[in-house]
């Protein structure tokens, strides 16, 4: 018997129910179904639509084939904070670099920190649109950023195709979690930092540090610097309070 499979019945498949592929605003359902079988084959059970141009429909029951299970069970939403908000680590696909440089894996990385987290809250990969791909605003939401170093000529997979490399790195990784370190901090949810971002933008444009009609780049910029920070439960908690006691000097003063 092949050693991998030795291996698998040892170990917690239930983990990997917490791993979420989300999927955004796909256009062709045939990807959705697609999708649902590279995952079924990887043993990932979890598929969130969001806002999809065409439900699943008989295409993608078609090409599901034995996953059909998969497809039935996927949530779909309408944005992708709702489809994420409460994981504590959210990894982006993308197959080009962006204007603003994220914190990026390689898709092994990628397979294990997943796995590594996994034991502690949800985690969620997020794929974008066939035509092009997440928009920034989808890119800022997400701690890293994964990109299959395919061919720099023609480096676009179909969506299921990228869908099956990083599913299978993170297949691999589950098999081999005995040497994969699991994480020892305490990291927020995804609505945690969403909270943090919109108390921050509001305190900020109180203190006129931001001109609502002319925001720029600052919370964009301040986005990336706190994801690569990658604050703890409790940093989060200190930076709400040294917010919040600003909030009140500003009131004490009007
Ligand atoms: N033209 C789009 C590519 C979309 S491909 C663009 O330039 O962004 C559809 C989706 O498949 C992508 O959003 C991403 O989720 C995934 N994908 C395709 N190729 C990939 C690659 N090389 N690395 C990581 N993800 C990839």
């Amino acid at each position: 018997m092949p050693n991998s499979e030795n291996t698998a019945a040892n170990l917690d498949t239930s983990l990997l129910a917490n791993v979420r592929i989300v999927l955004v605003n796909t256009s062709h359902t045939g990807n959705i179904g697609s999708t649902a079988r590279a995952m079924k084959t990887m043993g990932l059970s979890q598929l969130v639509l969001v806002d999809p141009i065409d439900k699943p429909d008989g295409k993608a029951s078609a090409l599901a084939a034995g996953a059909g299970d998969v497809l039935a069970n996927a949530k779909i939403v309408s944005t992708l904070e709702e489809a994420v908000q409460d994981c504590g680590l959210v990894v982006g696909t993308s197959a080009r670099s962006r204007t603003l440089p994220w914190p990026m894996l390689e898709p092994r990385e990628c397979g294990e920190k997943l796995i590594g987290e996994v034991q502690k809250y949800p985690v969620a990969l997020v794929f974008g649109r066939e035509n092009n791909g997440l928009s920034n605003e989808e890119l800022q939401q997400c701690h890293f950023h994964v990109c299959i170093p395919a061919n720099p000529e023609y480096s676009s997979l179909n969506l299921a195709a990228a869908v099956q490399t990083l599913c299978y790195e993170i297949r691999m990784a589950f098999l081999n979690q005995s040497r994969i370190k699991s994480e020892p901090n305490e990291y927020p949810l995804a609505d945690d930092l969403e909270r943090f971002y919109s108390h921050l933008e509001q305190t900020l444009s109180k203190t006129n540090f931001i001109i609502p009609q002319h925001p720029g780049m600052v919370m964009t910029k301040l986005r990336r610097l706190f994801n690569r920070a990658r604050p703890e439960t409790q940093e989060l908690n200190i930076l709400r309070g040294i917010l919040a006691s600003v909030d009140k000097s500003i009131k004490a003063k009007d």
